[in-house]
This record gives structure tokens, sequence and C-alpha cells, in this order.
């Protein structure tokens, strides 16, 4: 066990004290928001260390108001790749369907950008914030099993056998939650049948043409591929995906050329040469589950991925995770110490608009793996928007962080 801790923690303010159950994106955002807020946090992590895979993820502005309401926008903003726009092209054709600008019109609009930026960065940020944090201590190796409300509060056993007590429970630990698993008696992982490819080639490897400054999309008959640049422009992020009929589960495995490839038989020549220059892909099945009403019990919640697990078509689950923290924290503050209610208005605040991401993205899979008519009737009504139309239409996502109270001031603002 690794258990790195901070002297000078202790109860003031809120005074909770919360486990947190996994330190990716979603863990380490709410013991973040949970410690602004003075609670004394304790995340248990199962790797042996709290890190994130080697691979980009792209974040709108939306994102970026929760970064700066937990203090670390800027630092986030310092890491990202400020792409000017995101792009849909016709795989089969070539042509370009529809372009999305996110440039200055867009940023004024939406008091923040889109940007893209390497997860192992966004984690780093957040890692960096809760190292620094009094209040916080993160643990290493630590397997969370299960949770026992106590009456006073709730603990959770790890597979070491460790019990961890606190005033409540949040669990993070994502897509195949074991909080979630006792929480809901074991819902379905969804199996969608969709498998995602990914892959990050040095820029040099990127053929010179498709160096683009924009997320770009190339949707074809069920698949998709997408790029971007990364990391200060040294590397472009490689997702491919496809549809067929897996029924196993399948996380971050090595993958061959020879599946992707035959996967995007019908695509024009420069997206063939792009798939085919990786030499090395890693490989996810990926599935969400249905949306449940309640993500609570007693003094135990859900947040991330463990709440509301979604495909990647709307790139927003990470964003979520990091709004959820926002709500969950400003809940907690104003909750007059009564933990449940806390818990209550939160999951009350954040099941619709999480949830509108999880259908929405199954619904953009669909967009993007379009064939036949479908796909002409895609390519015309996307390619008749006007900036402006494709604006008012995101309002609802990238215009807050979902807060309803809109208590949300960005750094810069402030
Ligand atoms: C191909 C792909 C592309 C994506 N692109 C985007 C994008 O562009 N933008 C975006 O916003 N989102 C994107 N997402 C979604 C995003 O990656 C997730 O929504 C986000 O990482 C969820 O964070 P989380 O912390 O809730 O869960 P996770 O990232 O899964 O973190 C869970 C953590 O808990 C730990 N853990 C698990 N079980 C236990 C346990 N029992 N005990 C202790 N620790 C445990 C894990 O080791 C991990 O550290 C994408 C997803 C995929 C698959």
């Amino acid at each position: 066990m690794n258990a790195s801790s901070k002297s000078g923690s202790g109860k003031s303010g809120s005074g909770f004290k919360m486990i947190v159950a996994g330190g990716g994106i979603g863990g380490l955002s709410a013991a973040l928001g949970l410690a602004n807020k003075g609670c004394t946090v304790t995340v248990l992590e199962q790797a042996a260390q709290f890190g994130e895979i080697g691979a980009g993820i792209q974040i709108g502005p939306n994102a970026f108001h929760a970064m700066d309401y937990l203090g670390v926008g800027q630092a986030g903003r310092d890491k990202a790749v400020y792409i000017d726009k995101l792009v849909m092209m016709d795989a089969t054709t070539g042509g370009m369907v529809a372009q999305m600008p996110v440039d200055e019109p867009f940023r004024q609009r939406f008091g923040n950008p889109y940007a893209v930026i390497h997860r192992a960065d966004l984690h780093g940020v957040l890692h960096d914030a809760c190292m620094a944090h009094p209040a916080i201590t993160l643990v290493n190796t630590q397997r969370v099993m299960g949770y026992e409300n106590t009456g006073s509060g709730a603990r959770v056993a790890t597979e070491s056998g460790q019990v961890f007590e606190g005033d409540g429970i949040i669990g993070c630990d994502g897509v195949r939650s074991k909080i979630r698993e006792q929480l809901t008696g074991g819902d379905e992982l969804r199996l969608s049948g969709h498998v995602a490819y990914r892959a990050v080639l040095p820029i040099e490897q990127m053929p010179e043409d498709m160096r683009w400054n924009a997320a770009t999309l190339w949707a074809g008959p069920k698949c998709h591929m997408v790029h971007y640049p990364l990391q200060g422009w040294k590397t472009f992020n490689l997702v491919a995906t496809f549809q067929t009929d897996v029924s196993d589960v399948g996380t971050n495995e090595p993958g061959t050329r020879e599946e992707i490839l035959s996967r995007f038989p019908n695509v024009v020549d420069r997206v063939r040469k792009v798939l085919e220059t990786p030499t090395e892909w890693r490989r996810w099945v990926l599935g969400d589950r249905e949306p449940i009403e309640n993500w609570t019990d007693g003094s135990v919640t859900l947040l991330g991925d463990a709440a509301h697990p979604t495909h990647q078509y709307f790139a927003q689950g990470a964003c979520m995770a990091l709004e959820d923290s926002v709500c969950l924290a400003d809940k907690i503050e104003h909750c007059g110490g009564d933990l449940h209610r806390a818990f209550q208005e939160y999951q009350a605040e954040r099941i619709v608009r999480a949830y509108r991401v999880v259908l929405s993205s199954r619904m953009l899979g669909k967009v993007y793996h379009a064939q036949g008519v479908e796909r002409l009737i895609r390519n015309s009504v996307m390619g008749a928007k006007t900036p402006g139309q494709f604006y008012d239409g995101l309002e609802w996502l990238y215009g807050g962080t979902g807060l309803n109270s809109g208590l949300v001031q960005t750094e810069t603002a402030a």
C-alpha cells in the first residue's frame, strides 16, 4: 500500500469525513470538490499507481467551467490544445459533411474553449491539486469490494482486508463499479457491439495533408475514425470505432491491424492509410448501462461512469464526471450538515442532464455509423447547419455545468 498523506488535515467547514472509491478523473475531481468545502477525503484506488491511459480526450466548455470551480481551470487550459473546429467527413467519399467552428466566437458565447488534452495531463492536473490539498489522502492498491451503511455513516471493505469508514462514500469506480453493483443489486452492462481502437501517433507519422487543427470524425458505414492533435502538436490521437457482434468485455487489450482494417472496408484511401500506420493499437469493447432513477443508498452515492457510463460519441463522459463533482460539492456545502439530503439533491439535479448525454450518445453512434439513405439524410441535415444553429443546439450542454443554482464562477471571470 502506498498512502500519500499530508499534515494539517482536519474537520472544518462542512466537516464530513468522506471516502472516495476510485481515483480516475471522477474520483480525483470529487475529492477536490469535497475537500474545497471542508471535508477530509480519502481516495482508494485499486491500481498500484494513480494514472490514466495514454490517449487523448476532448473537453467542452462545460468541463472547463467545472475545472474553474474546482480551482484547476488554468492548469487544465495550460495543457490543452485549442482546436479551431469540429469536422465531420464522409469516409466513403472523402467529402466534408459539416464543420462547427470552435474559435473565438464559440469561446465568447460559451465562456470557455473547446479543447483536446492528453488524459494523463488532465488526470495529472487533478492529481497535483489533490496532492497539494492538506485534507486529501490518496491510497493505492486498495480495491473496494463493497460497502455497508452503519447508521452514523458508511464503511467500505477492500480486497486487502482493510476497512475504511466515513460519514459518506462516493463510488467513482468506473463502468464496472463494485459500489454500483451492490447498490443496484447488479444491473447488466449493456454491450453495444461497438469496439474502439486507440493509438497515439508521433506527428511526423500523420500524413501532412491531414494534420488539421480540428477534432475530425470520418463517418463510415458501421464505423468511424477520429483524430486530433495532442501534447503541443507532438502527437496525434487516433480512435477508430466499429460495430460488430462481440459478446465479451474487453478493456485496454492489444488490438491487431488486421482486425481494424477488416472493419473499415469501404473507406477512402487516406483513411485506410492512417489506419495502417500505428504499430500498436489498444482495443476496448464498449458498453454503457440503462439509466437508473436512484444512485444513492443512505450514506453512499455514485459519480462519473459508476453512475452514468456512456459511449464516447458526445465526448462528454469525463466532462460529466467533472460536473458531478461540482454539483456534489455545492450540495454538500448547502445541506446544513445533512449528508443524505445533499446526496438526494445531487442525484436529483444530475440525473436528467447526465442521462441526456448517455441517450444522446447512443443516438449519435447511429448518426456516425449511418449507411444507405440514412447516410444521405445525415449528410444533408448536418451539412445545412450554420454555426449558430449548431451552437443553439448545444446551449444546454456547453452553457453551464448543469448546476441549477447557476453559481459557477470561472477563474478568469472571478
Ligand atoms: C474511446 C473513448 C473515448 C472517450 N472520449 C471522451 C472524450 O473525448 N471526452 C470525455 O469527456 N469523455 C470521453 N470518454 C469517457 C471518459 O473516458 C469516461 O467517462 C471517464 O474517464 C470516466 O471517469 P471515471 O473517473 O468516472 O471512471 P474511470 O476513468 O473508469 O476511473 C475509475 C477509477 O476507479 C478505479 N477503480 C475501479 N474499480 C475500483 C475498485 N473496485 N476499487 C478501487 N478503485 C477502483 C480504476 O482503476 C480507475 O482509476 C471516452 C471513453 C472512451 C472509452
